[in-house]
């Protein structure tokens, strides 16, 4: 099945996106068509080696080019979430994969015999919504994603700020230092109130009832239960803080919000500018959007990656 996409005519290549729970793999033809977007439960390997997923990788290259054998690619794009140095394509930690120090890049492009580019998920997202998705035309943007956790890419003068790989933990930016245990170590980051599945956790924890996910607590505080308004309104409360404080420090003209929280839509982001707006004073107020790209957003950033290295390269 073919998807079509914002992503413009260029190199064929192959896209994966690795997560903790699974892999994404899909071939882009030289349209920009998706082609047999596919999917993998993710092996995570007890000796910290990435030997098994690359394996995966290998399986899911063959089993893609095999079905698509009109289509040749010419270089690989991969994502990953943890603390990922993009230009050295170097994995430093990687929690959900246990993965430690992984020079990964060099790994897969050996083992799938192609060019390959290597890069953090949330700012290869985050580089899709700036090339061609809601962050496109402003230089100084910020582009949070929360799911699961929550991490955000970040655009100044035009660049992608990564510091080696650790910058962007939003998540783990720290909101309450007297608050919740964070699974970093920490209290009270942003990640434990604000994060999807920390709305979701937080209202079972309270009432036992597992709801359906965060977009299941807006519903219930919609419908009126106090319980699931205070869970929502504390995640408003600690975002716009957040925000305020990217606001000070980076002024950034957009904050574009992606991740299965954004399709709440105006029940996140009316309150939430409300909120970020109220806090301000003389800064630059940034304006908050929902992100466009939706939830294949990492892969077409991976494609786009991919292709950026075969164009250095000729
Ligand atoms: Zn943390």
């Amino acid at each position: 099945m073919a998807h079509a996409l914002p992503l413009g005519p260029g190199a064929p290549v192959l896209a994966f996106d690795i997560g903790g729970t699974d892999i994404k793999g899909a071939l882009i033809d030289e349209a920009g068509q998706l082609l047999g977007l596919r999917r993998v439960p993710t092996i995570v390997s007890e000796d910290a080696t990435a030997d098994a997923v690359l394996g995966q990788l290998q399986q899911l290259a063959t089993s893609l080019t095999r079905d698509f054998d009109q289509v040749t690619p010419l270089a690989v794009g991969l994502i990953a979430p943890g603390i990922i140095d993009d230009s050295r394509g170097l994995v430093h930690r990687a929690v959900n994969l246990n993965w430690t120090e992984v020079p990964f890049r060099q790994l897969a492009s050996s083992a799938l015999g192609l060019p390959t580019t290597f890069c953090h998920d949330a700012r290869a997202a985050g580089a899709a919504e700036v090339a061609l998705g809601a962050a496109r035309g402003f230089s100084d943007v910020i582009v949070i994603v929360i799911g699961t956790g929550l991490s955000c890419s970040i655009l100044l003068g035009g660049r992608l700020h990564s510091a080696g790989g650790f910058a962007g933990e939003l998540g783990h930016s720290i909101v309450d230092p007297r608050g919740l245990p964070c699974a970093c170590g920490a209290r009270g980051c942003l990640e434990t109130v604000a994060s999807a599945g920390a709305i979701a956790r937080r209202y079972e924890e309270l009432t036992d009832t597992p709801p359906h996910g965060a977009r299941g607590v807006l519903e219930f505080a919609e419908a009126g239960d106090p319980i699931a308004q205070q869970i929502w309104g504390e995640a408003l409360d600690a975002l716009a803080l957040t925000i305020a404080q990217l606001a000070a420090v980076l002024a950034p003209d957009a904050i574009v919000i992606g991740g299965g929280l954004a399709q709440a839509g105006p029940a996140l982001f009316d309150p939430l500018q409300k909120r970020v707006d109220a806090l301000l004073t003389f800064h630059r107020h940034p304006l908050l959007k929902p992100a466009l790209l939706g939830e294949n957003a990492g892969l077409l950033g991976a494609a786009l990656q991919a292709r950026a290295r075969l164009k250095e390269n000729a």
